[in-house]
C-alpha cells in the first residue's frame, strides 16, 4: 500500500512499483475520476464529494473496492493500493476483504512530505493536468480531511508492524530507491527486474 497525504507522490511511485514488481494498480481516486469522466451514476455521486475535497462515504467506497478486487486483481502477482484506505473503517474492511481471499498486506509505504511542499505540488499538478480538485480552496479541505481522518492510519499500521516510512521529499528515482530498499529489508520483497 502507498500511504500519504494528497500530493505526496503516491501516483508517481505507484507507477514505478507496478512496473518494477509486476503489480496491479488500484487507485480509488483514479477509478472515481474515470466514473466522473464517463458520466456514470457513481461518477455523479462521487463528483459531489470530490469537488468539495470530502471523502466518499465508507460503505460505498468499501463496496467499490470489493468489486474491483474481484474484477481486476485476481490472478495478479499482487496489488498496489493507492488512496485506499483513507479511514479506520476502510482499513478494517480491507483486512477482511484480503483475508477472505487468502491475501495479506505486505507493507504500508508512508510517503512523508512537508505540508508546504504538498500544496506547491498540487497547485502545479492542477496547472499541468487541469485536475479539478487541485485548486487552493479544495486543497485546504483535502489536507484537513487527511489530518482528521486519514493520518491516524499511520499509527494503526505502525502498531501492526507494517509501516515503512519513506522521505517523499526529493528526486523521484531516489525516493523509489528508498522504497525498494525498505521493501526488501522489511518484507523480503524484491523487484522482478
Ligand atoms: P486521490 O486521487 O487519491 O487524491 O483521490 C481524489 C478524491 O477521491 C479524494 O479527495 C476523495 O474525495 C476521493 N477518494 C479517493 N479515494 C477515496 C477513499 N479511499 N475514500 C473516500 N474517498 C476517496
Amino acid at each position: 500500500m502507498l500511504f500519504g497525504a494528497p500530493g505526496s507522490g503516491k501516483g508517481t511511485q505507484s507507477a514505478r512499483l507496478i512496473d518494477e514488481y509486476g503489480l496491479y494498480h488500484i487507485s480509488t481516486g483514479e477509478l472515481l475520476r474515470q466514473h466522473i469522466k464517463n458520466g456514470t451514476e457513481l461518477g455523479k455521486v462521487a463528483d459531489g464529494y470530490i469537488s468539495k475535497g470530502q471523502l466518499i462515504p465508507d460503505d460505498l467506497m468499501i463496496r467499490i473496492l470489493d468489486e474491483t478486487l474481484d474484477k481486476e486483481a485476481s490472478g495478479k502477482n499482487g496489488v498496489v493500493f493507492d488512496g485506499f484506505p483513507r479511514t479506520i473503517p476502510q482499513a478494517d474492511a480491507l483486512k477482511q476483504l484480503l483475508r477472505r481471499r487468502g491475501y495479506d498486506l505486505s507493507a504500508v509505504v508512508g510517503l512523508e512530505v512537508p505540508e508546504d511542499e504538498l500544496v506547491t505540488r498540487m497547485l502545479q499538478r492542477g496547472k499541468e493536468t487541469g485536475r479539478a480538485d487541485d485548486n487552493i480552496e479544495t486543497i485546504k479541505n483535502r489536507l484537513k480531511v487527511y489530518h482528521d481522518q486519514t493520518a491516524p492510519l499511520r499509527e494503526y499500521y505502525i502498531k501492526e508492524g507494517k509501516y515503512l516510512p519513506v522521505n517523499g521529499h526529493g528526486v523521484v528515482d531516489e525516493i523509489f530507491g528508498n522504497i525498494a530498499k525498505g521493501l526488501r529489508e522489511m518484507a523480503g520483497i524484491d523487484s522482478r527486474k
